[in-house]
């Protein structure tokens, strides 16, 4: 597996912890895949591959006597077989479109949600050609993004005019209009999900009518519109507030589990960005810390990232799989050798991660006060229940809002991401998992697994009779809807 682009590698996924570890201890990432190598060969495996085969599905003859390819997301855990895929070229093609409907429309961004918002067997639509940044006000910190653009195309942008994102999330290759309609987030006490950046959003409704929203103008309909989940229109261009640019360090550590969970909140306050990554059966936990720097702090020599150490990673998780007995032991031995890395870069260069290990996901958040609880009590469960998972748990602190359907409604929250390989059974583990954050008062993250429905969000979310009614106007036909939506939000 090669990098894409220049972007990093996180530590742990990437470039830092096993590669650093095993140099450390003079046993280098080839050693390391060759001890794996080895053991696999022992345990009868050999030859196992955890790549994903390209699809092969031809895909169906369409509504209009066109091909029509079949459509999967990130991870692949989701599939559907549109009879239709429409990408209009601007705003007015698209409301052509929604005037001239005749059977249901799922918007689709970047497919990066693991939940089953986009599959339909209609007609699938992507903003993919409405893209781009505009009208970039660097006195006013404000800039237009079209609903298309990738959030990995805005921080260029809005850098040559001096500007920078107030924050990022993890990854940056999901469509602004995709990541607006699940309140995607990165990592800040003080800092709000992408969707509380919205200063004004234009969406087309069922009728195909453009509405524009604001905190002043339509104050319903923007509350409900930033987190849309896609059941209220198609959203086709924000305004959105920026920062001026800054520069960016990010220090990386090791430390124990306790030291992790008993720091969280000393951490949290002492930086712009903080985050720990868990890993399950070990004893550690690594910190992230990100802060803004002046440029004059950044040294001259920058390490080189080192080569990837997904093979290493899958190798390492292949191999426990067959001696489960060494699991903690081999996880212990990686993650107590890793060393301490910095990073230093524009804000837009250090926020987007390179994630090429596939995986599925589960996300809770649970009131920021009760968050480092929560997660030792999965890491416990995960160790008594013997639950045969490495991959690192993810825990990061949001600032919260007052979008209608925000996991962050009016609290700030812990949001802790529990991942699997995406060709490993993650359902066991999540099921073992979710009842804890039920427990925590958790809300799920919308584009992520869960198996909520609609009493139980209605439940969580004290304004849900409200988006429902906002719903209503917007699409009194339902036809935005597919089964996934309908179930979570109790319209049949
Ligand atoms: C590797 C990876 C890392 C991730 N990291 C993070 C993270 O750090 N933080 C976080 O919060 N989440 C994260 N996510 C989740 C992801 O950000 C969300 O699921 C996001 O919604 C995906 O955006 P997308 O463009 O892929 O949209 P899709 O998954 O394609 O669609 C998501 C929803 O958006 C709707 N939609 C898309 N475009 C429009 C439009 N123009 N108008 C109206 N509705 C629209 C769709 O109908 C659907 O309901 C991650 C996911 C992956 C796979």
């Amino acid at each position: 597996m090669q990098c894409r682009r220049s972007g990093r590698h996180h530590p742990l996924y990437g470039t830092g912890a096993i590669a650093v570890n095993f140099d450390r201890i003079q046993l280098n990432r080839r050693n390391l895949l060759k001890a794996a190598g080895a053991g696999l060969v022992a345990a009868g495996t050999a030859g196992c591959s955890s790549s994903v085969k390209p699809q092969e599905n031809p895909g169906i003859i369409g509504k209009d006597g066109k091909r029509v390819l079949p459509w999967s997301n990130w991870s692949g855990n989701q599939h559907c077989q549109p009879n239709e895929r429409l990408v209009p070229r601007n705003e007015d093609e698209l409301l052509n479109i929604l005037r001239n409907a005749t059977q249901p429309i799922r918007s689709v961004g970047s497919g990066h949600s693991f939940s089953a918002l986009v599959p339909t067997d209609q007609t699938l639509l992507s903003l993919a050609r409405l893209r781009g940044v505009e009208n970039i006000d660097s006195d006013a910190m404000e800039a237009d993004v079209w609903a298309g653009t990738r959030l990995s195309q805005i921080g260029d942008k809005l850098w040559e005019h001096g500007l920078s994102t107030i924050n990022m999330s993890d990854i940056d290759t999901q469509a602004f209009g995709g990541a607006l309609a699940t309140s995607t987030h990165g990592t800040g006490k003080e800092l709000g999900t992408l969707s509380t950046h919205v200063k004004t959003l234009r969406i087309a409704n069922a009728a195909g009518e453009m509405l524009e929203c604001s905190a002043s103008q339509n104050a319903d309909l923007f509350n409900a519109a930033r987190n849309n989940l896609g059941a209220l229109g198609v959203v086709t261009k924000a305004r959105i507030h920026a920062d001026k640019a800054y520069y960016l360090k990010e220090h990386s550590w090791m430390m124990s589990e306790d030291e992790g969970l008993e720091r969280a909140e000393e951490l949290r306050d002492a930086h712009r960005h903080y985050e720990m990554y868990a890993l399950p059966h070990s004893d550690y936990m690594l910190g992230i810390a990100i802060d803004k720097i002046d440029p004059s702090e950044i040294p001259a020599d920058q390490p080189e990232p080192s080569g990837d150490a997904y093979e290493a990673f899958r190798m390492m998780s292949n191999l426990i799989d067959y001696m489960p007995f060494a699991r903690s032991w081999l996880v212990n031995f990686g993650a107590g050798g890793v060393e301490p890395e910095t990073r230093y870069g524009k804000s837009h260069e250090i926020f987007g991660n390179l994630r090429d290990i596939r995986f599925n996901e589960m996300e809770y958040t649970v009131p920021a006060e009760v968050g480092p609880q929560c997660l030792r009590e999965i890491l416990q469960t995960i160790k008594k229940q013997n639950i045969p998972v490495i991959f690192p748990i993810e825990a990061r602190y949001i600032k919260g809002d007052d979008v209608w359907l925000s996991p962050f409604y009016k609290r700030d929250g812990f949001a802790i991401s529990c991942h699997n390989f995406h060709d490993k059974d993650y359902k066991k583990y999540f099921a073992a998992i979710e009842p804890i954050f039920w427990k925590y008062d958790g809300r799920p993250h919308w584009g992520k697994i869960h198996t909520l429905k609609a009493a139980e969000f209605a439940a969580r979310y004290e304004r849900f009779n409200d988006f429902l009614r906002i719903r209503k106007e917007m699409d009194p036909q339902g036809l935005f809807l597919n089964d996934h939506l309908r179930s979570t939000l109790g319209i049949s």
